[in-house]
């Protein structure tokens, strides 16, 4: 079975979907996991299942805009479990669906503050950390969307987003390979959370159809992919 044991993790967008299902994976397979997003309650249920199910987790509520928090989050991982070997920056936001010229401002900022400069942000504070361990995997969340040849209609800003992400990606991973430290970005496909709302069955069929295995991924499906990066069987993967 691919371990953790003995690794502290960070997950954030763990109150919902693929964050969810991979903090009680990882915790599943030994690791010690720091838990984040807006919505305490989420979380306290389940730092709760975990617990039940004999691992250790700690839920810390924010948002992962702030560099405040997510300093925070990299604390509480070395002071209540010793340091910090893996984080999972997966928390992300779609923003209005809509065509380009009525695309707020607003909205824009607040797509790639959410997907990409929290990243940035987060990498800041996790680096150092993995760092005083002597390495580390960084795993961020991107999406098909934006990398895919063929576009998706009115995700002007998520794409940019989230093909920003790879570009930062690319160059973490040339940057911190020579420190023992992993940088990859997950692309999932369509996948059955919250995010993925279709207006109506033609909707999801045409999103279906363009999968090879035609259906989305359940959340637990890329959670496999998240574990198999944090963990040291993925030890040539960056
Ligand atoms: P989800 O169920 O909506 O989960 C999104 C998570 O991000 C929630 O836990 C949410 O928690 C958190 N979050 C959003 N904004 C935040 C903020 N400002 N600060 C802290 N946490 C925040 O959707 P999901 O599908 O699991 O999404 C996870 C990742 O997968 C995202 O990066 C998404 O872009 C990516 N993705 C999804 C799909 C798909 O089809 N579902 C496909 C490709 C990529 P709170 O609301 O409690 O803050």
């Amino acid at each position: 079975m691919t371990s953790l044991n003995e690794k502290v993790a960070i997950v954030t967008g763990a109150s919902a979907g693929i964050g969810r299902a991979a903090a009680r994976l990882f915790a599943q397979h030994g690791a010690r996991v720091v838990v984040t997003a807006r919505r305490q309650a989420e979380l306290d249920t389940l730092v709760g299942e975990i617990e039940a199910n004999g691992g250790e987790a700690i839920a810390l509520a924010g948002d992962v805009r702030e560099d405040a928090h997510n300093q925070k989050l990299v604390a509480a991982a070395e002071s209540r479990f010793g340091g910090l070997d893996i984080a999972f920056n997966n928390a992300g936001a779609v923003g209005p669906l809509v065509q380009i010229d009525a695309l707020e401002r607003s909205d824009w900022n607040d797509v790639i503050e959410t997907n990409l400069s929290s990243a940035f942000s987060a990498a800041r504070y996790q680096v150092p950390a993995m760092r005083r361990r002597g390495g580390g995997s960084l795993i961020f969340t991107s999406s098909f969307v934006g990398h895919e040849t063929a576009g998706m209609p009115g995700m002007a800003a998520y794409a940019a987003s989230k093909a920003g992400l790879v570009g930062l990606v690319k160059s973490l991973a040339s940057d911190l390979g020579h420190e023992a430290i992993r940088v990859n970005a997950l692309l999932p496909g369509g996948t059955d959370t919250r995010m993925a709302t279709f207006e109506n069955d033609e909707q999801r069929a045409f999103v279906e159809g363009m999968h090879a295995l035609k259906r989305i991924a359940r959340p637990e499906e890329i959670a496999q992919t998240a574990l198999f990066l944090a963990s040291d069987a993925s030890s040539f993967t960056t």
